[in-house]
């Protein structure tokens, strides 16, 4: 199991995660990236089965603000 934390706040709105991982990732109306399917708050948090693209786009985040967990240990 697998876990995508993003930190709204450190979001700078360039866009690469939602062009990295569209499956994941959506800029929303407030200009800042959303976990598609979780909460909007500050700290989003998703759990899923399959990490698919978002360890793709934790890496290319410029502001590191992407982390993903598998099994409660971070992985990127
Ligand atoms: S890559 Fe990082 S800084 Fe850029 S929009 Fe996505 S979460 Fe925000």
């Amino acid at each position: 199991m697998f876990k995508i934390v993003l930190e709204r706040k450190k979001c700078t709105s360039c866009g690469t995660c939602e062009d990295t991982c569209p499956e994941i990732f959506e800029l929303i109306d407030d200009g800042f990236s959303h976990i598609k399917g979780a909460n909007v708050e500050d700290v989003e948090e998703l759990e899923i089965e399959d990490a698919s693209c978002s360890v793709d786009a934790a890496e290319v985040c410029p502001v590191m603000c992407i982390h993903v967990y598998e099994n409660g240990e971070e992985i990127v």
